[in-house]
């Protein structure tokens, strides 16, 4: 999973021993497993007696909200100074589900300023080396909260403290939302961590309920529209989908209403690569998903701004949307050469 995995934990032991204020912080755009490994790893500090907060770069999607009751969850872009302050007074930094502070984007600088000692911890691959004291880095786990789920049992073996209910149910959280309910990333740890947390008392089909039952009408209908209308096929094999402002408007979208939705295309057979593309303020997102043998964290980085996994990237692009598909066209099919996908 990580290498020199129990020397790493003990050094983690000492630099959580020796620090009082901690600050966890994670990507932007946070999804289930960013929120869930923060307060997975908040819970925890709690319980051992230390000062933790979290401090994300911008809001989580609403469906998400039960992992923050109390509403404890600085978001930096609403409150600069309170998040400064908070990175700034603390004497561990640890990155969740990043690979780089530049995936927390505004936060970047204050992130690189800060003199506390800095931990990451994280399941994408390339992780900036030189940014942190201490790295956990695992691709061959479901999620993070996985990574985190072990790092904390390994350090409670050690002698600390059990894991709190809510590290418990956040973890899951993170494991079910980054595999897609158990169909994507899924290894033998996953399950085994599944199996441990549900044995601990994990109410599995409540949090399902939380996360996959409790949206809007407009959001189902916004899908359907996607899928029917909105879907686009280039050469047989690359789908596309656009989601411009006005349609976010005529369904009331918000943040994390088409999760998933990007998975969909890949059910056609001769499908390989699946994009979605949603007009933000200054930018279009980009989500790209592939078949198992397809690697679209290249194409990411090569074509849109971005990175992620074999099977699932994203990315940024600084264009008009109507542009988006010209571009798309163009790019896939540079890319399939490339690939030789075609
Ligand atoms: P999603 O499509 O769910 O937004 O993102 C899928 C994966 O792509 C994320 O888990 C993350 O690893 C990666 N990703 C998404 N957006 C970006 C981005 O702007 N830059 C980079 N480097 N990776 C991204
Ligand atoms: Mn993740």
């Amino acid at each position: 999973m990580v290498e020199n995995f129990s020397k790493k934990i003990g050094e983690l032991a000492r630099i959580i021993g020796g620090g009082k204020v901690f600050c966890i912080v994670a990507h932007t755009s946070p999804d289930g497993d960013a929120v869930g490994s923060c307060v997975g790893m908040r819970e925890y500090l709690k319980a051992m007696g230390k000062d933790a907060r979290i401090v994300l770069p911008d809001r989580f999607p609403d469906f998400l909200g039960y992992l923050d009751p109390g509403g404890e969850i600085l978001l930096y872009d609403a409150d600069r100074e309170a998040g400064d302050a908070a990175v700034l007074s603390s004497d561990v930094v640890i990155c969740m589900d990043c690979n780089s502070f530049s995936r927390t984007d505004h936060m970047e600088g204050v992130l690189k300023k800060a003199a506390a000692r800095k931990i990451l911890i994280d399941h994408h691959i390339a992780p900036d080396t030189a940014s942190f004291n201490l790295i956990f880095s695992g691709n061959h786990v479901s999620s993070t909260c996985e990574l985190a789920y072990y790092i904390l049992k390994a350090l409670c073996a050690d002698g600390f403290p059990g894991l709190p209910a809510m590290t418990a149910e956040a973890l899951f959280t993170g494991m079910t939302t980054d595999t897609n309910n158990f169909a994507n990333s899924t290894y033998p740890s996953t399950l085994a961590m599944a199996s441990e947390l549900l044995a601990a008392g994990v109410d599995r089909s409540a949090l399902l309920n939380r996360l996959y039952n409790q949206f809007s009408e407009g959001r189902l209908r916004l899908i359907g529209e996607l899928l029917h209308d909105g879907m686009k096929i280039v050469d047989g094999k690359f789908s596309y989908m656009l989601l411009p402002k006005g349609l976010q408007r005529m369904y009331g979208y918000s943040k994390g209403d088409v999760e998933g939705v990007v998975n969909r295309p890949l059910e056609i057979r001769d499908v390989l690569v699946s994009a979605l593309f949603t007009e933000d303020d200054d930018f279009v997102r980009v989500s790209l998903r592939s078949k198992p043998w397809v690697d679209v964290n290249l194409l990411a980085r090569e074509y849109f701004n971005g990175g992620g996994h074999m099977n699932a990237s994203g990315g940024r692009l600084k264009m008009d949307i109507a542009d988006v598909p010209e571009y798309f066209e163009n790019a896939i099919r540079r890319y399939a050469m490339q690939a030789h996908l075609l």
